[in-house]
């Protein structure tokens, strides 16, 4: 092994690599959105002993063209409207290679100081531009699951007095945590993994628009402190992940002030939307929550992971994680120390490719882009609602918008005559998302809500254009047209 020879090698597949990038996103709309692969193709493509020998870089990449590539679903098509989106960009990507470079871990101040000052100072940027107030302090973690689950704990430890670290979990400790019947799966996944117990999250009933019915919350937190339970929590929700409802945070503040409950807020998705003014308002009264979090590898053209996590008490999150072997202590006041802010102790630079993106778009560009992918789920919206579709010649009405439009994601269902069953209904729907998935032209994603399969088609990808959007339309109605 010699370095500098390592070096000039490193140099010139590093230039393969990039070469190899710039192809793939030159041309990654002809290949299946969604990975048209069956399960074990991938796997069986490997040996069951690992390469025992070194092997040069040209062999390597070919394998991965020939014997991965096919199992990968295109998360950064511009055709990719499935779930919520995980866009990326040129300049996270490239924060990424510069992160990998260095290799440090960020999880004491001393670690590396500038990962750790940096990380506070990029995250007080994103606090001011969606509005939080001042007095939040942010921190990254992985993702909004973990995110959730650290709130859950401070809840938890402040609420106890920082008891349950100290002795565990007693038979004396009835806690209850409250959300919407459409929260995010990951939460009682947290719920769990916190100790409270699957039966102890309540899910409360929704108004129309799937928010959360907060005079039902109020009543439930009240039956049960009458029954002997401690509500501890309420997770509210901008954006829930089947239609993005927002529950309403203000009157759910002044619920959990008044009987005195943790107020965390999951944004995971829609709070990079907190960036255009007129939204501002789905976080009215957020002076009465606790934690927020949002993930800008969702909408902000930052790659997974980069969870945004904010929290007003600092001091019991940090009190609820520290732990200080001799191994660890350093002698520098004032600075924060990361792996006092959440679960694990490593810690990547990730402020590193945000700050290369907030650099290179300016958050104007940033909202811009944004504003854009809105407005075109508005048109996808209105093909869908029109009467005279101004591409094709129409039927009768023929598709049903599901839940109101808030942002980027569209929700609606084809229903193909009015005489059919809502089970009909329910089957058709399901094998109209496989038939579309299964050209591989676009790929988009079901829910069900109140018995109702809804097809979401979620408009967020970094380069998704006008012209994606109405071929979508297109195929969708094509479709339909031969069914
Ligand atoms: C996507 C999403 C999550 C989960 O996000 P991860 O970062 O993958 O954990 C949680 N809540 C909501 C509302 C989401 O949309």
């Amino acid at each position: 092994m010699n370095k500098n020879n390592d070096i000039e090698q490193f140099k010139d597949n590093a230039i393969k690599l990039i070469d190899y990038i710039a192809d793939y996103y030159k041309n990654i709309e002809e290949y299946p959105v969604k990975s048209q692969i069956k399960p074990g193709d991938i796997y069986s493509n490997f040996e069951n002993n690992p390469p025992m020998d070194s092997r040069n870089f040209d062999e390597i990449l070919n394998d991965f063209d020939n014997k991965i590539m096919a199992g990968i679903t295109h998360w950064q098509s511009p055709n990719f409207y499935a779930y919520f989106n995980a866009n990326s960009s040129f300049p996270s990507l490239l924060g990424e290679i510069l992160t990998a470079a260095l290799g440090v871990n960020v999880f004491s101040w001393e670690t590396s100081p500038a990962g750790t000052e940096l990380e506070q100072r990029v995250m007080e940027w994103l606090r001011d531009a969606i509005g939080l107030p001042n007095y939040f302090s942010g921190v990254i973690q992985d993702t909004a699951s973990t995110a959730t689950l650290v709130s859950l704990l401070t809840a938890r430890e402040k609420y106890s007095n920082f008891e349950i670290n100290k002795s565990g979990f007693s038979k004396d400790y009835k806690f209850r945590i409250y959300c919407s019947s459409e929260a995010h799966s990951s939460i009682e996944k947290d719920v769990r993994i916190a100790g409270f117990g699957s039966d102890n999250l309540i899910k409360i009933e929704l108004n129309e628009d799937y928010s959360i019915n907060y005079h039902s919350l109020e009543k439930k937190i009240i039956d049960d402190l009458n029954n002997g339970y401690t509500p501890l929590a309420v997770i509210s929700a901008i954006g829930t992940t089947g239609t993005t409802a927002i529950d309403n945070i203000n009157e759910i503040g002044k619920i959990c002030k008044k009987h005195n409950v943790w107020h965390h807020v999951d944004a995971a998705h829609l709070g990079s939307a907190l960036l255009l003014e007129e939204n501002r308002h789905w976080i009215d009264g957020i002076e009465n929550c606790d934690t927020f979090v949002f993930n800008p590898h969702k909408w902000m053209f930052t790659n997974f992971d980069y969870s945004a996590y904010f929290v007003k008490d600092k001091e019991s999150l940090t009190k609820t994680f520290d732990i200080l072997p001799e191994y660890l202590k350093i002698n520098v006041d004032n600075v924060n120390n990361y792996k006092d802010w959440g679960i694990q102790l490593g810690r990547r630079f990730r402020s590193l490719k945000m700050w290369f993106v907030l650099n290179s778009f300016g958050i104007n560009g940033i909202k811009e882009k944004i504003k854009y992918h809105i407005s075109l789920a508005e048109k996808f919206e209105n093909l869908l609602k029109s009467d005279s579709y101004e591409y094709l010649i129409p039927p009768k009405q023929i598709f049903q918008i599901m839940a109101p439009r808030v942002a980027n994601l569209v929700t609606f269902r084809w229903v193909a005559d009015e005489n059919l069953t809502e089970a009909n209904i329910n089957e058709l729907n399901i094998k109209l998302v496989d038939k579309i998935n299964s050209t591989g032209k676009i790929f988009l994603t079901k829910t069900k809500i109140n018995n109702k399969i809804i097809i979401r088609m979620n408009i967020g990808q970094t380069y998704t254009e006008e012209r994606h959007i109405i071929d979508a339309f297109n195929l969708i109605y094509k479709i339909i047209m031969e069914w």
